[in-house]
């Protein structure tokens, strides 16, 4: 426990009275870590601490890895800032030695603010250097850590581009067809592209692999041991729970994720249905906090790797992930998810990724400003695309086979696309080819086996 006499000795406590420190002893918490114990996480619920004993470091997580950016040492306190902003805490704090720290949460940290004038105004102050340190560092350093140079219609790219939206990494985009002058000639002989620059330093080129941009971004791709109790094939929100559940119960967690973590939820604009979260939440954000709560109880996550082989084995399971890995495993949870439905038709095939693509993401919402823009489908996903879309594209129309939405789309969706007047739906409508020369230009649609009717087209986005 706390003792008063022992605050006295704590700077932002000298000048408060006897009686008050004697208040702030008996109601803060008095904690105990050990080195390498998280104190608090990125993105909880703050509380104002203290350090009395040991030191601190301060992890940031910055472009999908985290890095130390400070320590504390004893009297040095935090919390202050998010706690006055009324924001998550903004990094993540690890006992680097065992530590002792006080505790307050937002109340008792709000009652010393009103008890001392000096106290506040040092707390103040406080703030006021930490949020200058931050748009001094932000000023400072590129919040791009991938600049990625190539046509948006090139395959390889959209790739790249789809695998760092998805595992929220901060990127820039320089289209050489379209802007040839924002090529940066320094960085490469043939400056012509498709290229992909890490952290100012490492240039990837053809062929432009997610494995090879991942390992220069230095994100796990290599399973550190031989054998686990579980490995999980996917990273969706199935494959994530089934982490978070086996690594919560102790038991040696791998999953592998052939892309991602985060799944197809991860395209989602706005998830409105999931439980817990009264205002919606981007599947981005549904994802990323799966992957730190999964990471938190020690599950371990590779990406860019997919399970090719599972063999049965005399006590479990040997899983072979393609390159090559072989682990040794008493348990495989399956949780692959679905693929999209390919549309089987004329020209299909030859404009994918130029015009046509499966799926939409909101990086897409870039590419479409201003177009006419075509969907497929009249699932939830195909009414969470044109939502969001119709507030970049020109006019957006979903194609539907059947006689509507009704039967395929939630109620709230129907609502919000009958409310955008760019949105159309057009029933009992199919699509039977589409053209173009270099990149998507028109399709054919037809109504109910009806003659085909050639239309203009931007861009396809096949939701099936
Ligand atoms: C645009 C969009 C919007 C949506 N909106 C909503 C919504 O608002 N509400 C809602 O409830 N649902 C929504 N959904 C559906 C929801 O996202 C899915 O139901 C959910 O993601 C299914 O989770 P899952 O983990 O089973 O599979 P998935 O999310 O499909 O994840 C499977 C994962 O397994 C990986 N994988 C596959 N094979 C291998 C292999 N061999 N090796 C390694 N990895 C592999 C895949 O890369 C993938 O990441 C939406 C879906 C989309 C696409």
């Amino acid at each position: 426990m706390i003792r008063a006499e022992e605050l006295k000795k704590v700077p932002i406590f000298a000048c408060l009275t006897d009686g008050q420190r004697e208040r702030i002893a008996q109601n803060a918490a008095d904690l105990r870590v050990q080195k390498g114990e998280w104190l608090i996480r990125e993105g909880e619920v703050p509380s104002f601490f203290v350090l009395l004993e040991g030191v601190l470091e301060v992890e940031k997580e910055y472009g999908g890895t985290s890095q130390v950016r400070g320590r504390y040492q004893p009297g040095d306190f935090y919390g202050e800032t998010p706690i006055l902003l009324d924001s998550p805490t903004i990094a993540s704090l690890r006992a680097h030695a065992p530590s002792r720290v006080l505790r307050m949460d937002r109340m008792q940290f709000k009652e010393l603010l009103d008890s001392s004038a000096e106290c506040a105004s040092t707390i103040v102050h406080t703030m006021t250097q930490r949020i200058t340190a931050i748009r001094e560092y932000t000023q400072d350093n590129n919040p791009f850590r991938v600049l990625i140079v190539g046509s948006q219609y090139d395959g390889e790219c959209r790739n790249i581009r789809t695998f760092l939206s998805l595992n929220r990494i901060p990127y820039e985009w320089v289209d050489n067809e379209r802007d040839p002058d924002r090529v940066p000639l320094c960085v490469i002989s043939d400056p012509s592209g498709p290229f992909v620059l890490v952290d100012d330093s490492a240039i990837v080129s053809r062929p432009l692999t997610t494995r090879k941009v991942a390992e220069a971004l230095g994100l796990h791709t290599n399973p550190r041991k031989k054998s686990y109790d579980v490995v999980v094939i996917g990273g969706g929100p199935a494959g994530l729970a089934a982490a978070v559940y086996g690594a919560s119960e102790g038991l040696s967690v791998l999953l592998v994720e052939k892309t991602a973590a985060g799944g197809q939820a991860c395209t989602s604009s706005r998830i409105e249905n999931y439980l817990g979260f009264p205002n919606g939440i981007s599947g981005e954000e549904l994802g990323a906090r799966a992957v730190k709560q999964a990471a938190r109880f020690g599950a371990e996550m590779v990406v860019t790797r997919k399970v090719v082989t599972i063999e049965p084995t005399s006590d479990g399971y040997c899983v072979e992930l393609d390159g090559g890995s072989r682990l040794q495993t008493k348990t495989v949870i399956l949780a692959t998810g679905v693929d999209w439905r390919k549309l089987n038709i004329e020209g299909i095939d030859r404009l994918q990724g130029k015009g046509v693509v499966y799926g939409a993401s909101r990086m897409d919402a870039p590419s479409v400003v201003g177009k006419d823009i075509f969907i497929v489908g009249g699932g939830n996903s195909a009414g969470q695309a044109a939502v969001y879309f119709s507030s970049y594209a020109a006019s957006v129309t979903v194609l539907v086979r059947g006689e509507g939405l009704a039967q395929t789309m939630s109620h709230y969706l129907i609502a919000q696309l009958d409310q955008r007047h760019n949105i159309t739906v057009e029933a009992y409508t199919e699509v039977v080819s589409v053209d173009g020369e270099n990149s998507l230009q028109s399709i054919h649609t037809s109504i109910s086996g009806a003659p085909p009717l050639e239309r203009s087209a931007d861009a396809l986005f096949v939701m099936i």
